[in-house]
């Protein structure tokens, strides 16, 4: 569950213990090296924002459902659920300096509750877990793990990641996404067999939220690909080539926590005008 574990990738490494690579890390070094340079490099962090913030709460609330579902083999009361989310959108709001920019955090903490129920409701029902938020590291590299958190292993070896996004999902970015790979090569180290499947339940926070269900499969072809992303990585990080990236979304005051350090600090020269609709 991104949205809620990026606390768990600050910590330091332990002495005596291999470095890692997890795929947010990896994730961020590709979309903008600089990012990735102020943010590990230099261990700064940034304000999280009222999605981040959303999500973290929502993927709390999940968490204290399934952890006790293993056992019950019950969901608890929605009216629960719905408590849980609550408090704990409340105390990030109160600790954690949120960047809510121009939205309010109240319509945002609704919507987090409406996916909480549409979530309770629809998918819920259909997960029972063997595993919750399971933390591994295997061997990835000559000089690093790779580390993470699966969300959900169920009792039909099906991997369940969730997340909550503000547009539906494609399927490309099913197939693409490494944090899937990452989950998949997990769990065949750590169970010696393939799993049965792999499965991210999207809550979709349109108007009316729904939710959106895809699953996709993992093969070594996959798993040479994240070698191969690892191993570029691991080579800027070693060679200080931390470049910055402002082609793109990622490259915002709203989407990179670093703007006021890098992009920021560039006068804007005349603007941009647009002319005509052709591609430049
Ligand atoms: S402002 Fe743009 S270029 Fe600079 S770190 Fe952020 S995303 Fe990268």
């Amino acid at each position: 569950m991104s949205d809620g574990k990026e606390s768990l990738d600050k910590g330091k490494i332990e002495e005596g213990k291999r470095n890692y690579l997890s795929h947010s890390r990896m994730n961020m070094y590709l979309r903008c090296p600089k990012q990735f340079e102020f943010r590990y490099m230099r261990g700064l962090t940034y304000r999280p924002s009222g999605a981040m913030t959303l999500g973290g709460a929502w993927h709390q609330a999940l968490e204290i459902n399934f952890n006790q579902k293993k056992e019950t083999r019950q969901d608890i009361k929605l009216s629960d659920m719905k408590e849980v989310f609550s408090d704990r959108f409340d105390t990030k709001v109160k600790e954690e300096d949120v960047n809510f920019e121009d939205a309010k955090p109240s319509e945002i903490k609704d919507k987090g509750l409406e996916i909480t129920e549409i979530h309770h409701r629809e998918m819920a029902p259909k997960i029972q877990p063997v595993e919750v938020e399971m933390a591994f590291t295997i061997p990835l590299t000559e000089e690093n793990d790779l580390h993470g958190f699966i969300d959900v292993i169920d009792e039909e070896r099906i991997i369940v990641e969730h997340k909550s996004a503000k547009t539906t999902p494609n399927d490309q970015s099913m197939i693409n996404d490494m944090q899937l790979t990452a989950y998949s090569k997990a769990y065949r180290k750590i169970y010696g067999k393939e799993e049965k499947g792999i499965r991210k339940d999207t809550a979709v926070k349109t108007k009316t939220p729904k939710m959106v269900s895809q699953t996709t499969t993992r093969g070594e072809n996959d798993f040479d690909i994240l070698l191969q992303i690892a191993h570029g990585v691991e080579a800027g990080i070693k060679t200080g080539a931390f470049a910055p990236n402002p082609n793109g979304w990622h490259c915002s005051p709203k989407y990179c926590g670093f703007w006021d350090l890098c992009m920021g600090k560039k006068k804007p020269s005349t603007g941009f005008s647009k002319i005509g609709t052709g591609a430049a």
